[in-house]
């Protein structure tokens, strides 16, 4: 199985288990839920809003287990309460990047779920479900020492699985675990998605389903364009691709936590009635897989990625000799920053320009560290910057194989009269750098030069 990690930022470090031999996941591929399924279900923080709402998730689990299924539910924080509850801290006290205020955080954050899923057991147990609820700590959820963005690194399934056994729906809180020295941590805002995946992972779960307020991920955002449609299937590559330029549907640690160990995940909406036929709520929403089917008819381009999140700088009149990209870059690199696409022009007269992308909250912090730490040695060259600009990009595996993909993007673009000041490509995506004011035009065109907008694919 060919699994690439295309277009991950290579800072990005997977999650591991490091206690655990990883080759036991990799057989898995995604399984038609059969009776007696083990199955992880996780809700958002909307679809855990008020105990109304409770009450409909735990009807919707206990039809599951009533099914026949192993039922694990991961629960987020109700909508809201994260928030509330770090609004606290600030009041108290400004945020500071210690790891004694830190620690404190992920002990005030983690309440949140604690409360979530004691509401959802004695909602299940109200259903005449047997259920029990688990803190991160209590199963255990191991992780490092990293707080607010500490990492998975181990899951003990012994008692979930004892539990299970027994025939009680285990619930697991969401966003939080514990680290080596018993401290709890939580992993980062959104995090909940990622528990789940992993506790889906660690019990080689058949599907984790992902229930949220949307029904499923789409070829764009219909905000953008109404005639989006939902995907029925989307490869982990070309989420992973997805989720990390702007898509919010998934936290992309999650989808790099499921592409690692295999873990079939569907992203399906809460808001449809508990009562809804099993069968037909188990193949809605989006799937995303790990295989191209061959079956399967494979668009060339499945959807258009877009976000506002980034700025441009350049840097104009550099001597063009060896060193000057190490110099400019690596300086950037050095200070933590992210760098994204990178041009670098002809050169004229022994110069030339530099331009490059970086998050639009290390802007001001980047043009700072160039003017004062690398332009002194760059004789007469300058800085520019461009904050209103947005990345448009198309993802698709079906690219791999097809030629001309490109220039179709680059001919609908010009069509509209779209002036590109960047481009970036990979296997499965090309992104260009355009003027902010031109976001939605270009994702229109884009979605229908493709034909994402007809059905079928
Ligand atoms: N409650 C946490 C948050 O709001 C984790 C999550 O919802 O996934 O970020
Ligand atoms: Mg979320």
């Amino acid at each position: 199985m060919k699994c690439s990690y295309l277009g991950m930022k290579q800072t990005a470090k997977i999650e591991s288990f490091a206690k655990n031999d990883t080759s036991q996941f990799r057989e898995m591929t995604p399984v038609k839920i059969s009776n007696m399924a083990l199955i992880v279900h996780k809700y958002g923080g909307t679809s855990m809003g008020s105990t109304e709402r409770i009450r409909n998730v735990a009807k919707r689990v206990a039809k599951w287990a009533r099914a026949g299924h192993q039922m694990v539910v991961v629960p987020s924080a109700m909508s809201g309460e994260t928030n509330r509850l770090l609004g606290l801290a600030k009041e108290l006290a400004p945020a500071k990047p210690t790891d004694a205020y830190s620690r404190e955080l992920d002990m005030l954050a983690s309440t949140g779920e604690q409360v979530s899923v004691g509401l959802l057991a004695i909602a299940l147990q109200a259903e005449g479900v047997e259920s029990v609820s688990y803190a991160g700590w209590q199963v255990p959820i191991k992780t490092d020492n990293s707080f607010t963005k500490a990492r998975i690194e181990s899951i003990d399934d012994k008692r979930i699985r004892g539990d299970l056994n027994a025939g009680r729906v285990v619930i697991v809180t969401g966003f939080q675990g514990v680290d080596e020295a018993s401290n709890i941590t939580t992993l980062g805002r959104g995090g909940s998605d990622t528990s789940a995946v992993a506790v889906a992972a660690a019990l080689k779960a058949a599907e984790c389903l992902i229930y949220t307020d949307v029904d499923g991920v789409y070829t764009t955002d219909p905000r953008v364009v109404p005639e989006a449609r939902r995907l029925h299937t989307v490869s982990f590559e070309e989420m992973l691709e997805m989720a990390s330029m702007g898509s919010k549907v998934l936290q992309i640690r999650s989808v790099e936590f499921a592409g690692k160990y295999k873990v079939p995940l569907r992203v399906l909406s809460s808001f449809t009635p508990w009562d809804i036929d099993i069968h037909e709520e188990a193949t809605s929403g989006t799937l995303i897989t790990f295989e191209e089917d061959e079956n399967m008819e494979q668009a060339i381009v499945s959807g258009i990625a877009f976000n506002r999140d980034e700025a441009k700088v350049s840097v104009i009149g550099v001597p063009d000799k060896p060193g000057i990209a190490y110099q400019i870059l690596g300086t950037v690199a050095d200070a933590n920053i992210e760098v994204d696409v990178i041009i670098q022009n002809l050169s004229k007269d022994g110069k030339t320009d530099f331009s490059f992308t970086v998050h639009r909250n290390d802007f001001a912090k980047t043009v700072d560290l160039l003017k004062t730490a690398v332009l002194p040695n760059l004789g007469s060259a300058e800085i520019v910057g461009d904050t209103k600009i947005c990345k448009v990009s198309i993802v698709g595996i079906g690219m791999r194989s097809h030629v001309g993909v490109a220039s179709k993007m680059f001919r609908s673009l010009s069509e509209e009269g779209i002036n590109i000041q960047m481009i970036s490509t990979s296997e499965i995506k090309t992104s260009v750098v355009i003027d902010e004011k031109y976001m939605e035009l270009a994702v229109r065109a884009l979605h229908k030069a493709f034909d994402l907008d007809q059905t079928g694919a």
